[in-house]
């Protein structure tokens, strides 16, 4: 396609060129030796007119006019006064009327200030053109040399056309190749991609829009690749703690048929706490994916998050006191109100309470504070938003761990030895369902000594 568009365009602009240049220099060339013809003209005109004078009669003129002629294909004519043709250099119309062949357009001669007569040139090039020629039709056949000069510019003309033509296409040529190599690189990496080989990369080096759109489609093909790694290790993970309640289930059942457990509460309390985890673990996924396909729906209401925190915060005391651990608080007397989903703000209050009190030793201290900051440029916030914050005095996480912990599935290797904790999902809940609310998260942690967790939720004018 590419190759028959500039074939056309080369062939159209040199062949248009060529034409336009043909036609102005015949043009040019045509009014020149037509203003030489007519100068001619004159001058004959005056050398007949200086012979006239001699003898005041037309006779043997033909001498005369035929050492007057430039060229063998130029013919002179000669008229009296009256009309009659006394001379001309091809003798076929002596005696005969100028009008009757059609002679017009004769140059005036001019003796003793009257006119006795009128030359006609008749020139093969000017042909029709000039005045100085016969009007009518001719047997002239001849080839000037001026009609041959212009042939010869002409040919060179055309010569020239096909070697620019040849020059255009070649150096398209180079260009074109330039343009489709990239394209049919490309059109072979999107091949590959398509039919699943993602690691699949375009080498394109050039630094102009085709580099750009070959870096692009590198890019692109690398974010895809990482999305399906990502959607593979979320099956392996989402199978693996599918796996290990369903076993204990699936073993406890088992036993329980053959006999080797009695069917008491024990064993079904056992089974009971299994499907419980399984149910939490599904009720995660969905939350998850809802929010982060974003289709959770929020049921949004102005709300005092402080007043939340206060209502919900007992749930917690007994887990907590279980443990040995002080549960503390530093809230505001009153803050703004702010759109949220109440429910989802419990979750994610609870995730973090959970993990809190999972991950702090006994005689440790949990505490949970909310502020309101203006902007917060580290944490990408700008704008007045509340900050809620659960501050515990436990373990803590190492700055290996700490980028990692709001990830699906992700789980500190230890914890995960110990057969303690949840699938790893609490945090990427909290996470998420605090992006849906347009908000941010963010930990920060000292390895033995604790960690504080940080939830900002934007203020909205309205909700002041
Ligand atoms: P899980 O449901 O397994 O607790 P989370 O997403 O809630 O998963 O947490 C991810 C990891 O972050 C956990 O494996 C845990 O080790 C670590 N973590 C979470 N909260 C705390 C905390 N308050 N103190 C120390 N480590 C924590």
């Amino acid at each position: 396609k590419l190759a028959g568009a500039l074939l056309l365009v080369v062939v159209v602009s040199v062949g248009l060129m060529a034409y336009l240049m043909n036609v102005s220099t015949s043009s040019e060339f045509r009014q020149y030796a037509s203003q030489r013809d007519e100068r001619y003209a004159e001058d004959v005109a005056s050398v007949l007119a200086s012979f006239y004078e001699r003898d005041h009669i037309w006779t043997d003129l033909d001498e005369l006019l035929s050492n007057l002629l430039r060229s063998t294909s130029d013919r002179l004519v000669v008229a009296d006064s009256g009309g009659l043709v006394v001379g001309d250099t091809d003798n076929g119309w002596v005696g005969e009327t100028a009008t009757d062949v059609g002679l017009t357009g004769g140059t005036a001669i001019v003796a003793s200030g009257e006119e006795v007569g009128d030359v006609y040139l008749y020139s093969s090039f000017t042909r029709g053109g000039s005045g100085h020629g016969y009007g009518g039709g001719s047997q002239q056949s001849s080839v000037s040399n001026e009609q041959d000069f212009l042939d010869r510019v002409n040919r060179w003309l055309a010569v020239v056309a096909i070697i620019a033509a040849v020059i255009a296409l070649a150096l398209g040529g180079i260009l074109m190749w330039q343009i489709t190599r990239p394209v049919k690189t490309l059109a072979i990496g999107a091949r590959q991609v398509a039919q699943g080989n993602l690691a699949y990369r375009v080498d394109i080096r050039s630094k102009d829009e085709l580099g750009d759109l070959g870096r692009s489609f590198n890019t692109m093909a690398a974010n895809l690749q990482q999305a399906e790694l990502e959607r593979r290790r979320m099956i392996a993970d989402i199978t693996h703690e599918l796996r290990t309640p369903l076993t204990v289930i699936d073993g406890t059942v088992d036993g329980i048929q053959d006999g080797v457990f009695p069917p008491d509460k024990e064993h079904l309390d056992a089974i009971k706490e299994q499907t419980a985890l399984l149910a939490r673990l599904t009720a995660d996924l969905r939350d998850l994916s809802t929010a982060e396909s974003g289709q959770l729906k929020l049921q949004l209401a102005a709300t005092d998050m402080i007043d939340l925190i206060r209502r919900k915060l007992p749930t917690f005391a007994v887990p907590a006191k279980e443990k040995g651990i002080e549960l503390a608080s530093a809230l505001p007397q009153d803050a703004p109100r702010i759109e949220v989903d109440a429910d989802r703000m419990e979750q994610v209050l609870g995730n973090l309470m959970t993990n809190a009190i999972r991950h702090t030793p006994p005689g440790g201290k949990i505490t949970v504070s909310a502020r309101v900051i203006d902007r917060d440029t580290v944490h990408g916030i700008d704008g007045p938003n509340l900050v809620v914050s659960v501050a515990d005095t436990g373990e803590g996480i190492s700055p290996e761990h700490l980028p990692h912990v709001f990830d699906r599935f992700y789980r500190v290797e230890e914890s995960r030895s110990r057969g303690e904790g949840g699938a790893g999902l609490g945090l990427a809940i909290v996470k998420q369902m605090s992006e849906v609310h347009g908000g941010r998260v963010w930990v920060e942690s000292e390895l033995g000594k604790g960690s504080t967790f940080h939830v900002a939720l934007p203020v909205k004018n309205h909700s002041l």
